[in-house]
């Protein structure tokens, strides 16, 4: 079953198609308007376009191919989708309405290959990668949803830089004037610091941010969240985020999850804030959202004072707001507790 997903699809692939199937060429510029101006990737609902034809493009592509399966709100309008694939496996995604803008949480794979201890994504093991298609369609169901998003994270589930071919072909579709003509500079791609995609982002040489998950100040601690399989020490992720930092021109994000006994230490908050000095980065804390009991977040005035010292020492920093509902804060942890249900 290697069909391609329709929704991704531009105007040569769609041109191509209408000559091959006999269908007149402005059928192609219709279809371009279904899916970029109506967003609109499921053939029964093009009522313009003749009934074969859409029979054609359901037989021929995956249109749709995934489909919103699950919905867990809370009071503050964030919504956790869980997406149900073509192949009945489930991603989530996350819309984050704030006062004056929309942000979107997208994942790029199934489960995830890195395994971090903390995190529920992983918990699973690794199913799959999205392909481009069904990172679009993910971005398409959320903006019929909830409208268009001023910013886009890549922080659900997945290491995106382990998928980058397809990442990278989703980024070109979500910038590129032809198809939803983002702004680079909206959209941000959170790394757990696999190096050798961190590499290849900075050879695409856009305006992309980058948001690194360091969690730790020493390669001894950073081992006790991030299993050896796929992971790099700091000196060696560190140069690859600033190689990054150059191309793109832009200052990255440190991310730290923030866990209680392990990371979150005053002599750690000193250190972090010497790294972001000197690497003229910034500083996202990520209290911890508990997935299993294993590690647990740390009190309000730990995570305060960290942040204190942090400022004090005088380099930048933001606390993620908290929010989303308790069994689904943390990215991952949705699907997983679905999958223990079903
Ligand atoms: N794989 C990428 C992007 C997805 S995870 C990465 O690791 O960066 C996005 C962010 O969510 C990471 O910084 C990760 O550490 C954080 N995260 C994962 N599980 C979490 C949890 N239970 N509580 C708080 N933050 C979590
Ligand atoms: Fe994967 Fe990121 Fe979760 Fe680590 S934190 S398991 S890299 S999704």
């Amino acid at each position: 079953m290697n069909k391609p997903f329709l929704a991704g699809c531009g105007t040569d692939e769609l041109t191509f198609w209408c000559e091959k199937n006999k269908f007149p060429k402005f059928r192609s510029k219709q279809l371009l308007n279904w899916l970029y101006t109506q967003n609109e990737f499921s053939p029964d609902a093009m009522l313009n376009l003749p009934a074969n034809m859409r029979e054609a493009l359901k037989n021929d592509f995956h249109a749709p191919g995934s489909e919103i399966s699950d919905i867990a709100s809370t009071s503050d309008g964030v919504e956790k989708l869980l997406i149900k694939l073509h192949d009945g496996e489930t991603i989530e995604m996350v819309v984050i309405p704030a006062d004056d803008r929309l942000t979107f949480c997208l994942s790029t794979q199934v489960g995830c290959p890195v395994g971090c201890y903390f995190c529920a994504s992983g918990k699973n093991g690794f199913t799959r990668n999205l392909s481009a298609g069904e990172i679009i369609e993910e971005f398409m169901l959320g903006v019929k949803r909830a409208g268009f998003p001023d910013n886009i994270v890549f922080m659900g589930i997945g290491e995106g830089l382990l998928n980058f071919e397809e990442l990278a072909k989703a980024l070109n579709i979500l910038t590129h004037p032809e198809f939803f003509n983002m702004s680079p500079r909206r959209i941000t791609v959170s790394t757990s610091g696999f190096v050798p995609g961190m590499q290849k982002f900075a050879q695409l040489k856009r305006e992309y941010n980058l948001a690194v998950s360091l969690h730790a100040v020493t390669d001894e601690i950073r081992a006790k969240l991030i299993p050896a399989k796929v992971r790099y020490s700091i000196a060696e992720i560190l140069k690859a985020a600033d190689l990054c930092r150059d191309a793109n021109n832009r200052q990255y994000t440190i991310e730290y999850t923030m866990i209680a006994g392990i990371n979150d230490g005053v002599d750690s908050a000193r250190k972090l804030a010497d790294i972001a000095i000197n690497h003229h980065a910034k500083i996202n804390l990520i209290p911890y959202n508990s997935t299993d009991g294993m590690f647990r977040r740390p009190e309000r005035s730990v995570i305060e004072a960290f942040e204190n010292e942090i400022k004090a020492a005088g380099a930048r920093v933001t606390r993620r707001v908290e929010r989303g509902t308790k069994e689904s804060a943390a990215c991952g942890q949705l699907r997983i507790s679905r999958m223990k249900k079903s």
